[in-house]
């Protein structure tokens, strides 16, 4: 097993002639910087090199800019309601797309600057380049401008996270067809946007630029939305599509586009779909081809991630990896979660692993859907005796207040031990709530500790309460089924 003896301690100052390290961090994203910083905390010499901006993808192209742009197309949504809450009147709204993107810009570079400002104060290194290793111990950091040096470590963490895929004959411009990464920072709405891929991104923006008064088409070559998602997930997300105006076309795939006047997109079944621009948002490519990886040994699978071992280790005694460059689960916090255990494993005594199954999951459609654990499905092709609770939201107070009545909470129980298995939310705020199964499931808790607990009133927690006592068939709000005489004959 891989030790060393940590050359700082908290209080040390190192002279600038120290060149060892005793972690190195490729990547400051958001599985990067927590790594460096948990490194710093335990004692280590951190040393954390990006060759992009800090913060990665969750901070700048990301989750943060993503719900920057979500939160001004649900200001807008609002505001076609008014009248429902007794509001009248003329309100003259523009949409001003420069003004929507520096906004998405300032809380991104507030964002990043704290993460700047979080490294200074733990004492961690920031260097500028891409990194490439020379040996187990040692690598090359370019610059941009080309300039070069080396540095030597103990141990390494590789958090370098993914980039968006391509398509093949299908070439990014900046322009007409776009990344996830360049629509971010676009100056003018386009009238009609067609969306390659409608998984979490292509949905996601479908919702931000539908709210927006884009005409928007979603092209999906699976037979459904969100193909990766529960059945149901994808029926719910669909009927929303259908409702706000979002044209889906699912089992079609992209033949050639042309780019005259419109943007053509020409399919798979000859039909031609015409727009102004494109998006492309078919997934994600690991980034590890620039590492170097193959001279040290380290496995790489189908999509070119990081095998590791439960621990984070690849392989390589003193070489871990997190995030997105090791696939699985591509989310921000699970690439937070593993920084941080892949650093205290890698320095520490102890090694802990992650309970994959109690994450959560949450996508940022209108309504938000949000899981945790098993579906119900799933934990009866798991052989487990499956009890559920649902309560929906229309029977909540807060939400009748706040006209958000249009979603449900599940809950998935083991009925031999009333384990909590699975959390599954859809509606506003859904996002949130799913927190308490996460808690639940870490925690191997069982239904009654959702029961039991008292959420505040008027909440949207109190669903969760609710669903959990429907699993006894004992929720205070839902209403027993009446024969004709109990209900008056109606
Ligand atoms: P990254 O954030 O990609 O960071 C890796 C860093 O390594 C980058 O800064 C890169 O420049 C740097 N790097 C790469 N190679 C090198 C090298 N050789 N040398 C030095 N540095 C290098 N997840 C959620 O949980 N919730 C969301 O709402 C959400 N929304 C998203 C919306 C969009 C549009 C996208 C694209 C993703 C979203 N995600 C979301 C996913 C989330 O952003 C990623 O899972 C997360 O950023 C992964 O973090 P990471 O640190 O592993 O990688
Ligand atoms: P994805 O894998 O979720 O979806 C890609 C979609 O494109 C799939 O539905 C796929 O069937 C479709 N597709 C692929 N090739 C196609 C083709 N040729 N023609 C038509 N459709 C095609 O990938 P994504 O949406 O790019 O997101 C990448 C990752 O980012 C996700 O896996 C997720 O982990 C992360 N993310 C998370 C959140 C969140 O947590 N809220 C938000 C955005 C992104």
């Amino acid at each position: 097993m891989f030790r060393f003896l940590l050359t700082r301690k908290k209080t040390d100052c190192y002279p600038e002639f120290v060149s060892m390290y005793d972690l190195i961090v490729i990547g400051a994203g958001i599985g990067g910087y927590p790594a460096a910083i948990r490194g710093a905390q335990l004692g280590a010499k951190v040393l954390i090199v990006e060759k992009a901006e800090v913060g990665g993808t969750c901070l700048n192209r990301g989750c943060i800019p993503t719900k920057a742009l979500k939160a001004t197309s649900e200001m807008l949504d609002g505001l076609h309601r008014l009248g429902e809450f007794g509001l009248s009147g003329r309100v003259e709204v523009s949409v001003d797309m420069n003004k929507i993107v520096q906004r998405k810009n300032r809380i991104v570079d507030e964002l990043v600057k704290g993460v700047h400002f979080l490294l200074r104060s733990q004492g961690v290194t920031l260097k500028s380049g891409a990194v490439t290793f020379l040996s187990k111990n040692k690598v090359r950091i370019t610059s941009r401008g080309g300039a070069s040096e080396t540095a030597e470590s103990k141990g390494f963490i590789i958090a370098t996270g993914s980039s968006p895929a391509g398509l093949p004959g299908v070439e990014p411009d900046g322009s007409r067809i776009l990344t996830s990464d360049q629509i971010l920072d676009i100056d003018t709405l386009p009238k009609r946007l067609i969306i390659i891929g409608s998984g979490v991104i292509g949905t996601e923006m479908a919702f931000i630029f539908r709210s927006l008064g884009v005409d928007v088409t979603l092209l999906e070559m699976m037979p459904r939305p969100l193909p990766s998602e529960e059945e149901e997930i994808s029926r719910l997300i669909s009927r929303s599509f259908k409702k706000v105006g979002i044209k889906l076309k699912t089992q079609v795939r992209v033949a050639r586009i042309d780019i005259r006047d419109d943007v053509s997109v020409y399919l798979d079944n000859n039909e031609v779909v015409n727009a102004d621009r494109v998006l492309v948002a078919v997934g994600r490519k690991i980034n590890t081809g620039e590492l170097g990886l193959g001279a040290l040994g380290i496995k790489l699978g189908k999509q070119h991630e990081i095998m590791v071992d439960p621990f984070f280790n690849t392989g390589i005694d003193n070489i871990y990896a997190c995030g997105d460059v090791i696939g699985g689960m591509m989310l921000a916090h699970v690439a937070y979660k593993e920084g941080i255990t892949a650093a205290a494993n890698l320095l520490g005594s102890e090694k802990r692993s992650i309970n994959y199954r109690a994450i959560p999951y949450a996508i940022y459609s209108s309504p938000e859907a949000a899981s945790v654990g098993l579906t119900e499905g799933k934990a009866r092709d798991m052989g487990f005796e499956v009890r559920t609770g649902v309560f929906p939201y229309r029977a909540l107070g807060k939400a009748r207040a706040y006209s958000e009545t249009d979603g449900v909470v599940k809950v998935v129980v083991d009925g031999d031990t009333q384990k909590v298995l699975g959390m599954h939310v859809v509606g506003p705020h859904a996002t949130d709530a799913i927190a308490q199964g996460a808690m639940a499931i870490q925690n191997d808790l069982t239904v009654r500790s959702l029961s039991d607990t008292v959420a505040a009133h008027p909440t949207y927690a109190e669903a969760v309460m609710e669903a959990a006592e429907d699993v006894f068939s004992r929720a205070i709000h839902q209403p027993r089924i009446m024969t004709k005489e109990q209900s008056g004959g109606n």
